[in-house]
Formats: structure tokens, C-alpha cells, sequence
């Protein structure tokens, strides 16, 4: 039997983070139990892993790994819970849930600055973006809950029972929000993991479950790396998957899944192509580049990573880039001036390195800001490769991270052609002064999200989701209902 943990995690003594004065008040506690029924319990075999903060390389926390016996703890109280919760008046489900993000606002200062500490991200970017629309998440699906006929016209509507969820690290709370709050509003009951190197605001976002005072066993949270997802994945009490991360670790899940039954969603990498006419606001545009490829170190499945300028500007486009990139200040997560924080991890780091001499050797021309970076940390300046061409690993190949590969055109179709040509088909962008040629570019690029004279706009009403190897199904809005339920005629 595991003991509970309760006690501890919460009489455990704050750990005071190590970080500037203006994060004193953020408490994160030493060590983390796995919130399984309700409650912070010890892991079966006692092993747990440090979490560390990317921007510093100093430990945060020690976080429980789960096993197998553990997930298999948590999916059985999810599925005990799935009785009641499935049951309850939709009404009375979605109150649980406006509470969560009622508390989840109230909370978000601390929400924001442990989100920059274990992961990496500007404060300025966690604060306005992750913690915000992560609560909208829940306000939005809440407000479905009693609805859910009026989604689905004439159709019988019932939850799928228990959904395992596996997240990735470059928005940790707000991918949580994404697979929470459907699975919730919908009478389904959930077991989450969160990335191995961004758990804590998932395990803060377990205490608010419980001050909200949901039933037990309704969420249930278990941390760990690749073992525990495939765990989660694999469980047969399991009735949903939801995954987003690597395509690579995408096609492993299908796989796992192939003949299951199992009701899935995957959620992808991406190259997206963000395409800049002649005849754009240019200035505008140059900002929307900015934003595209470096909000969150690039660390983003929709990135505008390949930059497709027509030729008569592409001179005027990429000097008023470079000009840009000088002004943007490289460091200090926590402090709000910071426009790109840390690289995640140690790990990507790695990989993007990689990308950088892999660039380099295939002819590429690359541009770094000659920016300062902190001695400690994981840190990459903005980068841009010009010359080069489709057939380059840089153009191709998903890097994650803060490096933009910029090629031109001459023609409408030449630039739907290169946009195209792609293993992926996630999301994209096109600048122009043209209303129809938003239209004929957006209905042309093979792409589930496209975005007209802007990038990376979030909202939780519009769906989400790719093409080809970027993944099935949708999140957000009234398809991502569709995703946790069946309709029956
Ligand atoms: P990245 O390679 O960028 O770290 P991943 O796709 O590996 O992204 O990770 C996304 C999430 O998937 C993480 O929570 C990770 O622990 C989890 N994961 C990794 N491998 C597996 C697997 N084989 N089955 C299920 N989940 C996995």
C-alpha cells in the first residue's frame, strides 16, 4: 500500500526558488507526489526525478515517477470516479469546472512564474498567454457541459469513459487546459501526464482540482517520461487517448493503438510555411515573422518556420528581420522585459545545435543576433538560414526552436507549391493587402490552421489541428467536443 502523501506534500516546508527577488513569493514545494483519488501519493516503487529550471540549471523539485502499478492506480479511480462523474446533472458538472478556472485566474501569478521557472518561457508570455487562455479553456468548455445536445443536433450524446492524455513541455498548463477541459465538460474522467521536464504547473493545477472540490478519482495526474506515457497509452481500462508532442513519438502511439478501439487524437510537430507578399504591410509582417518563429524559443508545433518572401521585398523583409532580431533581449525568463527565455531543455538544446551545423553544412547562410546569453542555462540567440532550398534538412526537418529558414518566390503558385511541399500540415500564414488572395491561400494550403495577416493567434471556440504527418482529429472549440464523446443516432 502507498502511503498517502498529503501530509507531506503540503507540510513538506515551502522551497523558496533560488531565483530574483521578484519571485519570492512563489512556493514550490520539494518534492511531489502523483495525484491519483483525490490525493498525493507516494509512488509504488518510491522512485522520483528532478525537475530543474532550464534558465539556471538549478534543481526546482523532486517529482514522483510513476510505473506501471501506478497508472494502473490511476486508471482505476478514474474508472470508479467515471460512475458518478458520467452520471451527475451536466449543469452541476459544468459548475466543477468554472471553478477551476475561477481558481485558476486566482492563482495565476504564481501559475505564470512556476510555468517560466520549469520551463523556460518568457514571464511576459506566461502571463498574458499560457495562464490566461488555459483558464478560457475551462470558462469555454464549461459552458458546454449542459448543452452538449444542442452541439449535436438529433444525436444522442455520451462520454467515452476514461481518457489517458499524454502532454508535451512547450505549454504545459495550457496543454493541460486543451485535454482537461473537453474530457471534463464531457462526463469523461481523466488521467494526465505531463512532460518529464515541465510537471509543475500540472501538479499545481491538481490542487486546484481539489479546492474545486471535483470528486475524487475524476482527475488524476501522473508524472514521469516516455515509460509512463506508453503506460498510460497501453492501459486497457483506458478508453481515449489524446496525445500532443513529437510525430516521431506520435507514429509509436498509433501503433500501440492499432486495433484497440481505442478512440484517439494526435497532435503533431509542424513546418509551417508563413508566406509574405509584395504587397504586405511590410513592417506588420516583419513583426508577425517575429512572433511566428520566436514567441516560446520556437518552441511551438505551429511555428512559422519556413518564411516564404516574395523576391522584390525579400531584400527590404530580411534586412528589416535582421534589424529586429538585434532589439530582442535573450535571457531572464522571470524578468518581464525578456522577449525569449531558455531553451527547454539540455536535450533540445542539443537537437537544435544539431540543426545549426546540419544548416551550415548543407550551404546554408546562417544569422544569429549578436545578443548576450547568460553563462548558466540552456540558451539560443535567434537564427535565420537564407540560401537555401526545399530539398535542405533545415527547411524540412522540425526543429523546435528559435530558427527560421527563409526562402523566395516570385509567383502565387510557386509559393503554394514550396508551402506545400511539406511531410507536415499543420498550420500557416499569409501577409497581403489582398483579400482574395487570403482566400484563394488559405483554402489552398493544406493546413488546418491558417492565419491572415497575423500568427499564432489561440482562442479556445476555433478548432485546432493538422494534416498529414501533423496528426488526427481536432482540439478546441465544438470539434473538440466531438473528440471526447460518442454520438449515437
Ligand atoms: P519531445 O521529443 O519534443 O520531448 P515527445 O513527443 O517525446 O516530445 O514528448 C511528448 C510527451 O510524450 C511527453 O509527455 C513524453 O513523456 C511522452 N512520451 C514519450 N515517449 C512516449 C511513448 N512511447 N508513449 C507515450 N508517451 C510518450
Amino acid at each position: 500500500m502507498a502511503t498517502p502523501e498529503n501530509k507531506l506534500a503540503f507540510d513538506d516546508g515551502w522551497q523558496y526558488s533560488p531565483a530574483p527577488e521578484s519571485t519570492d513569493h512563489i512556493k514550490v514545494k520539494k518534492r511531489y507526489g502523483l495525484f491519483i483519488d483525490g490525493n498525493f501519493l507516494a509512488p509504488e516503487k518510491g522512485r522520483y526525478f528532478d525537475t530543474i529550471n532550464p534558465a539556471t540549471e538549478e534543481k526546482l523539485s523532486r517529482v514522483a515517477l510513476a510505473s506501471e502499478a501506478d497508472v494502473d492506480k490511476a486508471v482505476k479511480a478514474a474508472r470508479k470516479a467515471y460512475g458518478k462523474w458520467s452520471r451527475i446533472k451536466p449543469a452541476e458538472r459544468g459548475k466543477y469546472i468554472y471553478r477551476i478556472a475561477r481558481i485558476m485566474q486566482e492563482r495565476a501569478r504564481e501559475f505564470a512564474a512556476i510555468e517560466s521557472l520549469d520551463g523556460g518561457k518568457p514571464i511576459r508570455e506566461s502571463r498574458d498567454i499560457d495562464v490566461p487562455l488555459a483558464a478560457a479553456h475551462f470558462f469555454y468548455y464549461a459552458g458546454w457541459a449542459d448543452k452538449l445536445e444542442y452541439a449535436f443536433p438529433g444525436r444522442k450524446v455520451r462520454p467515452l469513459g476514461v481518457a489517458g492524455q499524454v502532454i508535451p513541455w512547450n505549454f504545459p498548463l495550457l496543454m493541460a487546459a486543451w485535454k482537461l477541459a473537453p474530457a471534463l465538460a464531457c462526463g469523461n474522467t481523466v488521467v494526465l501526464k505531463p512532460a518529464e521536464t515541465t510537471p509543475l504547473t500540472a501538479l499545481k493545477l491538481a490542487e486546484v482540482v481539489r479546492d474545486a472540490g471535483l470528486p475524487d478519482g475524476v482527475v488524476n495526474i501522473v508524472t514521469g517520461a516516455g515509460e509512463t506515457g506508453a503506460a498510460v497509452v497501453g492501459h486497457p481500462g483506458v478508453d481515449k487517448v489524446a496525445f500532443t508532442g513529437s510525430t516521431e513519438v506520435g507514429r509509436v502511439i498509433m501503433k500501440a493503438l492499432a486495433g484497440t478501439g481505442k478512440k484517439y487524437t494526435l497532435e503533431l510537430g509542424g513546418k509551417a510555411a508563413n508566406i509574405v507578399f509584395a504587397d504586405a504591410a511590410i513592417d506588420q509582417a516583419v513583426e508577425g515573422i517575429v512572433n511566428g518563429i520566436f514567441f516560446n524559443q520556437g518552441h511551438v508545433c505551429c511555428a512559422g518556420s519556413r518564411l516564404f518572401v516574395q523576391e522584390s521585398v525579400a531584400d527590404e523583409v530580411i534586412q528589416k528581420l535582421k534589424d529586429r532580431m538585434e532589439t530582442l533581449i535573450v535571457g531572464d525568463p522571470l524578468d518581464k522585459n525578456t522577449d525569449i527565455g531558455a531553451i527547454n531543455s539540455a536535450r533540445q538544446l542539443e537537437t537544435i545545435e544539431r540543426y545549426l551545423a546540419i544548416g551550415q553544412e548543407e550551404g546554408g547562410t546562417m544569422y544569429q543576433s549578436s545578443c548576450k546569453v547568460p553563462k548558466e542555462g540552456y540558451w539560443c540567440r535567434p537564427t535565420i538560414f537564407t540560401g537555401v532550398s526545399q530539398s535542405n534538412r533545415v527547411v524540412q526537418e522540425e526543429i523546435f526552436g528559435p530558427v527560421l529558414a527563409i526562402q523566395t518566390f516570385r509567383t502565387f503558385d510557386e509559393a503554394l507549391t514550396k508551402a506545400n511541399n511539406t511531410p507536415y500540415g499543420l498550420s500557416g500564414g499569409v501577409w497581403t493587402d489582398k483579400g482574395a488572395k487570403i482566400f484563394r491561400m488559405t483554402q489552398s494550403v493544406r493546413a488546418g490552421v491558417i492565419w491572415a495577416n497575423t500568427f499564432n493567434k489561440f482562442d479556445p471556440t476555433s478548432p485546432f489541428g493538422g494534416y498529414k504527418e501533423s496528426g488526427v482529429g481536432r482540439e478546441g472549440g465544438l470539434h473538440g467536443l466531438d473528440a471526447y464523446l460518442r454520438l449515437e443516432a
